[in-house]
């Protein structure tokens, strides 16, 4: 799936993901932390998420403690050269800006 970086899933998918207090200096969390993964809900805004103008980054991207997390293990169906359909669901799902 190819990603067009527009950020969609990362606001509106209800995930869980990293607790931003639980990362380590190096990038990993300890695994013996209870807390280290918490929910983000549904319409609201990750907190690892930054945009480098209308660019979606995800500043956890690149740390050790990401992967396996549902974000990095997250694909949808479908050739693996084609670009992502959920944002284009996202946006058209949105209520109209008046
Ligand atoms: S952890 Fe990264 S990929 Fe997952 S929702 Fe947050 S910004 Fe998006
Ligand atoms: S909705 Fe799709 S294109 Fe947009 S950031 Fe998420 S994976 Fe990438």
């Amino acid at each position: 799936m190819i990603c067009l970086r527009c950020g969609f899933c990362c606001n509106h998918l209800d995930v869980m993901i990293i607790n931003p207090r639980s990362i380590r200096p190096d990038g990993t969390i300890d695994p013996g932390d209870q807390n280290s993964m918490i929910g983000k809900p549904n319409g609201r805004k990750c907190p690892h998420l930054a945009y480098l103008g209308e660019v979606a980054v995800c500043t956890i991207h690149d740390l050790s403690c990401y992967r396996g997390t549902p974000c990095d293990r997250f694909d949808q169906f479908g050739p693996e050269d084609t670009v992502c359909v959920l944002g284009g669901y996202f946006k058209s799902s949105e209520p109209a800006k008046l």
